[in-house]
């Protein structure tokens, strides 16, 4: 067996190996004594999120947020960047889904051991929560790449012999219970995630939070600070997600002062969080040096949202070859070698001949109908032409909007045949979202017979990959501005998947209208009233389908592949995860 040098990359032979060390119940071997200085002294990215997704089998993701931080790892793993991610155990995930007849989403505990995955670190800290010590246990999983590179997945968990039976449960749920249950959660994450790094010997150097909620981290550095709010402020950076100021964790005084008074004084934390509430993108802010949105849009968005805050770019990316169907990636290994560690590659897709990427397509595209038809019993077919729909089941995603006009969807089925998938979960108190759900079962009956549609149960990262790969059109329909980036059309382009988008997020960077796909709607930088945004989008969303999408796909198949090339040469190219790490590389973690 050979293994790689986590810090250069050479392959070792453990067995003849001369340099090796033995780290957090771990053996890795170098290639000499200075790899194994390099890798004892070096200093790490603490990478803090509250949700991690990095395979289906480990639940402790509900969307974006948390695939996106998976790609961080995996990217950050493949380059070597020296970084540990920290995050919530989640022993019973976020929810298992079960949708009945009718369409009602019934919510199950998404339970999984840990210890299948992992190891427990022999270390505990703890943190006070409302007056009681709450003992913090935490699970070891190792990222490995092919190039070598590790990176160390921290998953905290208060399931600890010693702990009050409530307290043992504050790292079950992924966004479950209440308010305070959430506090709770938080301080574990922020508190107790940097006090369990430090008692794991990670020297560290800088705290990326991705997403606020994680920002208590901050008071546990002002106290190791001597309260100096500019020291802080030099080792962190904030990622914000949302451009939704509702969104954002708020919590009253009154529950943070019962919580967490034990641990830090709050006047200093409203000096920083907000003299109202505690509002934890506001500490973010406020605390990190280098803050950024994750698409162009979403920084011109958040500049408005954050006036006084200077708020930079780093677009979302996805992990080039775990969003890759195997079809594709034998293809790319074939005529674009390298691409694996230099997703830029992608950009020479002209050297593949037409029908091999028609050929690569259409397995894919077998793969999920035969998948899809095990599943429900729809008898959908490889020769129609096939949208895929699948996303966090929330009002703004807008997963009806293609019903807006039945009589229309109707007339354009009969110029060309469609059919449609769709995935994704409500979270369980978001009623809104569970009616999206219902009504698209209720689509589905009405137009029986006529257009084939399937929503698939329980959407997770390796459906996703399905999807992505296995579909014709990628369709996108959120409300602008509340994409702030949206990841699943990147995934898309890999696979040669076309994408029709409304003008939102990464989609305002990635379009090329009829060269890398289309838009929904005009331009964010186009002045109209909502109403008439609209009526532009709906107007789009048919005339497109009816004049463009379903004649190019059934009567100019060549440009079709073009239309499929583009996606990958013009879009994967960029829109991956590697990219989007040597930029944080460069401008937020160097800085
Ligand atoms: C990529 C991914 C998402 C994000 O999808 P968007 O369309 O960008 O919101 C959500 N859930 C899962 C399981 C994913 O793999």
């Amino acid at each position: 067996m050979v293994v790689r040098d986590p810090v250069c990359g050479v392959p070792i032979d453990p067995e003849k190996a001369e340099f090796k060390t033995e780290i957090r119940g771990r053996t890795y071997y170098f290639c000499s004594d200075h790899c194994r200085q390099i890798f004892l002294e070096r200093s790490y990215i603490a990478f803090f999120s509250m949700e991690v997704g990095i395979k289906s089998e480990i639940p402790t993701y509900s969307g974006g947020l948390g695939v996106l931080a998976g790609d961080t790892i995996r990217s950050s793993a493949d380059l070597k960047i020296p970084l540990v991610a920290v995050t919530l155990v989640s022993r019973k995930g976020y929810l298992k889904q079960e949708i009945t007849e009718d369409g009602d989403q019934i919510e199950h505990p998404d339970e999984w051991d840990p210890s299948e995955f992992m190891d427990l670190m022999p270390v505990q800290v703890s943190v006070r929560i409302g007056g009681r010590d709450v003992k913090v246990q935490s699970w070891l999983y190792e990222h490995q790449s092919m190039t070598g590179g590790v990176v160390s997945v921290i998953f905290l968990d208060t399931n600890v012999e010693g702990n009050s039976s409530e307290d043992r449960a504050i790292t079950d749920y992924l966004y479950g219970g209440d308010e305070r249950y959430r506090l709770k959660q938080e301080i574990v994450l922020g508190i107790g995630g940097i006090r369990m790094l430090k008692a794991l010997d990670f020297n560290l150097r800088k705290y990326h939070m991705n997403e606020g909620h994680s920002s208590l981290l901050t008071l546990e550095l002002m106290n190791w600070n001597g309260m100096n709010p500019d020291k802080v402020r030099d080792l962190c950076i904030f990622t914000t997600h949302t451009p939704v100021e509702a969104a954002f964790d708020k919590f009253s005084y009154d529950l943070v002062e019962e919580l967490l008074a034990d641990e830090f004084a709050i006047e200093v934390l409203k000096e920083q969080g907000g003299r109202d509430r505690l509002n934890m993108t506001l500490l973010a802010l406020n605390l990190s040096k280098y803050i950024n949105g994750v698409t162009k849009a979403h920084m011109e968005f958040s500049r408005k949202l954050f006036p006084g805050h200077h708020i930079w770019a780093i677009t979302n990316g996805v992990h080039s070859y775990m969003w890759t169907c195997k079809y594709f990636r034998e293809l790319f290994d074939k005529y674009i070698p390298g691409w694996v560690n230099e997703p830029e590659l992608l950009v020479r897709v002209e050297g593949i001949p037409n029908d091999e990427t028609w050929d690569a397509h259409l397995k894919a595209k077998k793969d999920l109908i035969d998948f899809v038809n095990e599943k429900t019993g729809i008898d959908m077919d490889l020769e129609t032409l096939t949208i895929g729909f699948a996303r966090r089941a929330t009002a703004y995603k807008r997963a009806t909007l293609i019903f807006s006009d039945l009589e229309r969807l109707r007339e354009i089925n009969k110029k060309g045949r469609i059919q449609l998938i769709f995935a994704g979960k409500a979270h369980p108190k978001d009623l809104l979202g569970k009616s999206l759900i219902k009504k698209i079962y209720h689509y589905k009956e009405y137009l029986k017979g006529e257009i084939k549609i399937a929503y698939l149960e329980n959407y997770n990262i390796e459906m996703a990959a399905k999807l992505t790969s296995g579909v014709d059109v990628w369709l996108n329909t959120p409300l602008p501005p509340f994409e702030a980036s949206g990841t699943s059309g990147m995934k898309a382009a890999h696979n040669g998947v076309v994408n029709f988008s409304v003008l939102d997020g990464w989609w305002v960077e990635g379009c090329i209208e009829g060269v890398t796909g289309w838009a929904i709607g005009p331009s964010p930088h186009e002045q109209m009233s909502e109403e008439e945004r609209r009526a532009r989008e709906l107007k789009d969303l048919y005339n497109k389908l009816e004049y463009i999408v379903i004649p190019t796909y059934y009567r100019k198949r060549d440009a079709w592949i073009e239309l499929m090339e583009n996606s990958i040469g013009k879009v994967a190219y960029y829109f991956n995860s590697h990219r989007m790490m040597r930029r944080y590389v460069t401008e937020a973690y160097m800085l």
